[in-house]
């Protein structure tokens, strides 16, 4: 456990803000890290940013741990763990379609920027949120090809980010490799998508966990019986396809199921 200052803050929304650690992470688009307040509680958060000097948290303010976190400032400490989990594939040839919902944009935004490092311009941000003022990243991801979609119309296409990709990946027949990271039924038509037109994928999934190496079987899913932690929380198409619960269920704190319908 390294305990880190906090050397940035940016208010990305009213809700969301991202904060800068000064460390060499050594992590890879889709990991995580868990994120410790002595007191409080420790929680997982997906890396959106590291440049091996500097790591950064995307942070969605909605419970004790990350309204205590709302409350810090620049030179305050906190403890860090990890990186934790499997990443993201790094492709550097091939067109990615990124598929981002709320703050699952943070870590397609580190991806994206990996690919650009290592030479892959070919990507097209599909961006959704409920409206203009809650989008991320629209300035940090200025260079690369943004495809927005709102509930409310007030920024982009209205309607759902999955109706844009459908059209992106029928406008041409050159081979394309799908990315996503958001609410899980928003990932779940991402994933039905790449079924139908049988486009390859890896997904970034969510589930309650509490311990991040596989020990206390918190995130175990159904009925593969894989930890998230360790085994995600990036898998592949042919993984999702197999895990019966996503999109179905995820569980609470206690182990006991939450239907998401
Ligand atoms: C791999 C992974 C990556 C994540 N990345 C991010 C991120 O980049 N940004 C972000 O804002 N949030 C992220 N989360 C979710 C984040 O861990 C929870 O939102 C956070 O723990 C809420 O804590 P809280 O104490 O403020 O709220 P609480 O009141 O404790 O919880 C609010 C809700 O958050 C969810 N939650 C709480 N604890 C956990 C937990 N240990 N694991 C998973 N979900 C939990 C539950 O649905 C709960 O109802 C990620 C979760 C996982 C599993």
């Amino acid at each position: 456990m390294h305990s880190l200052k906090i050397t940035k803050i940016i208010d990305e929304t009213s809700s969301v803000k991202t904060f800068y650690f000064p460390h060499n992470l050594k992590s890879r688009p889709g990991q995580f890290v868990m994120l410790w307040l002595p007191g409080i509680d420790q929680k997982p958060f997906s890396i959106s940013f590291d440049d091996g000097r500097t790591f950064g948290l995307t942070i969605f303010k909605r419970g004790a741990l990350t309204d205590k976190l709302f409350e810090m400032k620049i030179n305050d400490r906190v403890g860090i763990d990890g990186p934790y989990g499997v990443g993201f594939s790094i492709k550097p040839d091939i067109h990615h379609i990124m598929v981002a919902g709320g703050y699952g944009a943070a870590p397609l935004a580190f991806l994206a920027e990996e690919l650009i490092i290592k030479g892959n311009n070919n990507i097209d941000f599909c961006i959704g949120a409920k409206n203009k003022d809650s989008l991320l990243f629209t300035q940090r991801l200025n260079n690369i090809r943004l495809r927005i979609a709102t509930d409310d119309g007030s920024s982009g296409q209205k309607g759902l980010i999955t109706d844009l990709l459908k059209n992106i990946i029928t406008a041409d027949s050159r081979p394309k490799f799908i990315v996503t990271c958001g609410p899980e039924l928003m990932e779940k038509k991402v994933l039905d998508i790449c079924n139908q037109y049988n486009v390859d994928a890896e997904i970034c999934l969510e589930r309650y966990m509490k311990c991040g190496v596989g020990i206390c079987g918190q995130c175990a899913m159904d009925d593969l019986g894989i930890c998230l932690c360790t085994h995600g929380p990036v898998v592949t198409r042919e993984v999702a396809n197999k895990i019966k619960e996503f999109g179905v269920y995820h569980r609470e704190k206690s182990g006991k199921k939450k239907y998401f319908i």
